[in-house]
């Protein structure tokens, strides 16, 4: 498995002090087989490990892991990134009603979808309307009022007993009938093709011109693997998708075609379905995503708890050093820096904190970017700066406030609050410390 290759990377990895390319390559092959593993395609996987190894090479080394674990950190960061981060909503449309049209392969899941999209839809407290606008096969239609009668949510069919209809306009008078009875979203089913079919894509762009969706819904087997970039690059240029739904992820598909998809057509993964019932559907969350692709929990497991543990690790080496009597240096504060932010937003952070509710307001106006700036600072300084502030002459002061993007001002604003508090510290050790705060005394 991946996780036993990756361990055995890390293990010729381990000791070393700092990302070479070397160790960058060892563990990027790893990635690259891991997502061909789980049907990525292969120019996906070039292009996407290619990413990763420039970011990796631009990194600086972290203490906490070793060189393997701190590029699979990257490749999972930049696996959810690529699959879009936060979970995209639908776009709903200014004047209803919003118009959902759903597209992709024969079987791939759409009527299904249709109905669990009705279902879910009334549970958020909309008024949907199912259109059936797959009129190819000889039972779609009586499909779709199937699911919708169990999803309890409208079907708008064309009248049995006309012969073949035009699907074109079911679909038009469907979202006519939403409009006048009041329904707020329309979810229009479309018949699905084999392969790509020239007259079906017709038939489904005539659609799309005809009901003008608020979105395009590209519904993705993801047991469908390497020939998920074809397909959607096909519907893509057909009928211009803007967003994805992957269906069957109740399979055990490792979900590679979600991140070929993703890069080929750039539209966001908006809903997961996991099943046939109705309630086996969720909103889609690209994190879980990322692990399914990847597999590896175990290793990002590890990656958490080596970081924790550093974390812990410094903070005592760091009570010891002030009970010493040693000065806090510049380099103990951006490690501390570095730990707390480790843990995500300060402000997530503080609000979580009892008694903070009162100052919500405070909260809101404390800016993340100020500490980006600090950071920035501290970083541009050379160890030997960030230990002994007195060597700032004028020269380095100008020198470090270009490499962080800065004013001197800046520099010299932080190097003054921090030369007050460094000399506060000593104050606080020689006087016993101070009443109420134990273990701050020397
Ligand atoms: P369509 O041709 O795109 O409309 O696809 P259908 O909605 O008719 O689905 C094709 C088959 O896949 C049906 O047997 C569905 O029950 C099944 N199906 C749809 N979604 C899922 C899913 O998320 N998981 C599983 N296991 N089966 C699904
Ligand atoms: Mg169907």
């Amino acid at each position: 498995s991946l996780s036993d290759r990756l361990t055995s990377t890390f293990k010729t990895l381990r000791g070393k002090g700092r990302l070479s390319p070397a160790d960058v390559d060892a563990t990027v092959r790893q990635i690259r087989l891991a997502l061909l593993d789980a049907d990525v395609s292969l120019p996906v996987v070039r292009q996407f490990t290619a990413a990763i190894r420039e970011r990796a090479l631009g990194e600086e080394v972290s203490k906490a892991l070793n060189p393997g674990q701190q590029v699979v950190k990257i490749v999972h960061e930049e696996l959810v990134r690529v699959l879009g981060g936060e979970s995209r909503r639908l776009h709903l449309a200014k004047n209803p009603p919003t118009v959902i049209m759903l597209a992709g392969l024969q079987g791939a899941g759409k009527t299904t979808l249709a109905g669990k999209l009705g279902h879910w839809l009334k549970e958020q407290g909309h008024s949907p309307v199912l259109v059936a606008a797959d009129l190819q096969r000889p039972n779609a239609v009586t499909q779709l009022q199937v699911t919708g009668e169990r999803a309890g949510v409208q079907v708008f069919a064309p009248e049995p007993g006309n012969g073949v209809g035009d699907p074109v306009s079911v679909a038009r008078r469907g979202v006519e009938h939403a409009r006048a009875r009041g329904h707020d979203v329309v979810v229009v089913d479309t018949a699905g093709r084999l392969g790509i079919d020239e007259d079906l894509m017709r038939q489904a762009a005539d659609i799309r011109d005809a009901v003008q969706p608020d979105e395009v819904l590209f519904v993705l087997d993801a047991m469908i693997g390497q020939s998920a970039v074809e397909t959607a690059k096909q519907f893509d240029e057909g009928v211009s998708l803007t967003g994805v739904v992957m269906t069957k992820l109740d399979g055990d598909a490792r979900g590679g075609a979600a991140l070929s998809v993703v890069t080929v057509t750039g539209s966001p993964i908006l809903f997961a379905s996991t099943g046939e019932k109705l309630t086996d559907f969720e909103v889609f969350h690209p994190d879980r995503m990322a692990g399914r692709i990847l597999d590896m929990g175990d290793v990002l497991t590890l990656i958490e708890q080596a970081e924790k543990a550093f974390d812990a690790e410094q903070t005592a080496k760091l009570a010891g050093k002030v009970e010493r009597g040693e000065d806090f240096t510049l380099s103990d504060f951006l490690e501390q820096m570095q730990a707390v932010r480790r843990m995500g937003p300060l402000k997530n952070m503080l609000k979580m904190l009892p008694g903070m509710g009162d100052m919500k307001e405070q909260l809101e106006q404390f800016d993340e970017r100020e500490l980006d700036r600090v950071e920035a600072i501290v970083r541009s300084m050379t160890p030997a700066e960030r230990d002994d502030l007195k060597i700032l002459n004028g020269s380095r002061r100008a020198r470090i406030a270009r490499g962080s993007g800065t004013q001197v001002s800046d520099v010299n604003g932080l190097v003054e609050r921090f030369t007050q508090a460094q000399k506060m510290m000593r104050q606080m050790r020689s006087g016993g410390g101070m009443p109420g705060m134990p273990g701050m005394g020397g």
